[in-house]
């Protein structure tokens, strides 16, 4: 079965619906095709056992991302700065009691989205028709017809599109999907050498009743050498009445079992903060390295290397082919603001080729 779609858009994440958005407000309908049963991507907010929105994905942005800013306006999303007062902690070793500091006041805000970060993909998705989305699909190939294109996915289903736009992190594309015939040789290449950023990393996060470490005077930031909490911040809502912690664990400890990686991190926790840190209400964490963000793909540690590259910026398939995940993005790569700006940059091409047409 073919179905016959003007615009389709590979990936349901902030760069995919993002672009979907723009195009909707233009009375274009895209669909978008997702792998996975859950929308958002590299954004994931969690609820635990009181309702805390948690994060498991991205968390933080600021004043030097306007595209995202713009949009979350836009939006009507309310952002709240990031608590940082009282005392924090670096942990240099374990054998010795960590050093107490103070993060400057002055230093530039970093803020959290009101509701969690996931309120973003969310509502950018009930913007858009309820049939534009299709979850579960995985694309597999994409083939060059004399004036279209063809996208084959893991369903019974095969769709056809005037221009496809492909939302994913380039080396996640260099060994999911086949392309025919085969992109140019240099574009090939460099797919598999595009850093995705995050890819890897391992974020936890912890809910609790109370937030005791600020009644005692704690930030709830910690950065660490010596446990498996490696970063660590202050995660209450911004009605301040839930209340937990998020950050990053070693990457080591992808070779634990998470129930070993909770003990160890409330381990590390009762041991610096007391222990009413023991009795979180939940604890959730994720190993970014499934089939949606590396699919066996290698991590690449050297940061956003041959992101924003220029052979990410082209058309291809006779301008029926484009790329856009934050990685494409030549500011920002990486992060939502890039995510943002890689939607804003197809979508002005895809309205330059219709001013064009018309
Ligand atoms: C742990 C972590 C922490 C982060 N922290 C921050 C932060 O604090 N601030 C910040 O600005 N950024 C942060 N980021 C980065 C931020 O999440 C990304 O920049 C942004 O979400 C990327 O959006 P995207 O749409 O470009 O890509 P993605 O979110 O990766 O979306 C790609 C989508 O494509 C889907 N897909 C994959 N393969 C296929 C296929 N074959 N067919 C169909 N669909 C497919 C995937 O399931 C996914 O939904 C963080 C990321 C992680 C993982």
């Amino acid at each position: 079965m073919i179905d016959n779609q003007r615009i389709v858009i590979i990936g349901g994440g902030l760069s995919g619906l993002t672009l979907a958005y723009l195009l909707s407000k233009r009375n274009i309908n895209a669909i978008i095709l997702e792998a996975s049963a859950r929308l958002g991507g590299r954004i994931q907010t969690v609820k635990g056992k009181l309702q805390t929105p948690l994060e498991l994905g991205a968390t933080w942005f600021s004043d030097m991302h306007p595209n995202l800013l713009s949009l979350i306006r836009e939006l009507g999303l309310q952002k709240y700065p990031q608590f940082s007062k009282g005392i924090s902690l670096f942990q240099t070793n374990s054998f010795e009691p960590p050093q107490k500091f103070f993060a400057p006041e002055t230093e530039m805000s970093s803020y959290r989205l009101v509701g969690g970060t996931q309120m973003l993909t969310d509502t950018l998705a009930q913007k858009l028709p309820s049939d534009a989305i299709l979850r579960n699909t995985t694309v597999t190939a994409i083939k060059e017809k004399e004036t279209s294109v063809l996208i084959e996915t893991d369903t019974d289903r095969i769709f056809e599109g005037d221009k496809v736009i492909v939302c994913l992190p380039p080396q996640l594309i260099s060994n999911n999907i086949i392309f025919s015939p085969q992109l140019p040789g240099a574009f090939n290449n460099l797919l598999p050498t595009v850093q995705t950023w995050m890819a890897g990393s391992i974020k936890f996060t912890l809910e609790y009743d109370q937030p005791f470490w600020r009644n005692d005077g704690y930030s709830g930031m910690l950065y660490s050498h010596a446990g498996i909490i490696t970063e660590m911040y202050d995660h209450t809502s911004f009605e301040e009445d839930k209340f937990g912690f998020t950050g990053f664990l070693n990457g080591g400890a992808a070779a634990y079992l998470q129930e070993v990686r909770k003990e160890l991190v409330l381990r590390q926790l009762g041991d610096l903060i007391g222990e009413k840190a023991l009795n979180p209400t939940a604890y959730f964490d994720k190993v970014w390295t499934n089939e949606f963000i590396l699919a066996g793909n290698q991590i690449i540690q050297h940061p956003h290397q041959d992101n924003g590259h220029p052979l990410l910026q082209q058309s291809y398939m006779n301008g029926n082919l484009y790329f856009a995940a934050t990685e494409t993005a030549t500011q920002y790569p990486g992060y939502m603001e890039g995510a943002v700006i890689a939607a804003r940059s197809v979508f002005e091409k895809l309205m330059e080729g219709t001013r064009k047409r018309f």
